[in-house]
């Protein structure tokens, strides 16, 4: 385990294990019909504890981001610069990330954005590149 192994317990399973097999999956909620991310339990909106596991469309738009050029934490250290991110889903919730094989001065708010999955040990980890025609 490093610092930025993410925790995956039981509840969080399903969604790691999605997120190896290339689906980003997010929460919604049966009670309000809102989604969420990250996963919780409970529905954020309205704490209704009646909440289902839905694959998302992978696609979002850029709200903003943050390049880093000096992270000492592993793995970060190696890979500076790089895009801290936040994007908005095309399902509505807002998700922290990391926007991949974009040049710094490409990146644009509102550019659309698909999620791709960067395998880090035993988990892949959802990041956002460029969308793809069609
Ligand atoms: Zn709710």
């Amino acid at each position: 385990m490093t610092a930025a192994d993410p925790d995956i317990d039981a509840f969080t399973r399903p969604y790691w294990d999605a997120a190896a097999e290339g689906h980003l999956l997010l929460r919604r909620c049966t009670a309000c019909d809102r989604v969420h991310h990250y996963p919780r339990e409970f529905c954020p909106h309205c704490w209704s504890e009646d909440v289902t596991w839905e694959r998302a469309s992978g696609r979002a738009t850029l709200y903003t981001w943050s390049v880093v050029h000096r992270n000492d934490l592993p793995p970060f250290g190696e890979r500076v610069p790089y895009a801290a991110a936040v994007v908005d889903l095309a399902e509505g919730p807002r998700m922290m990330t990391e926007v991949v094989d974009v040049a710094e001065g490409d990146l644009r708010i509102g550019m659309e954005l698909e999620v791709s999955f960067r395998r880090e040990g035993e988990v892949a980890v959802p990041v956002f590149g460029v969308r793809s025609e069609g």
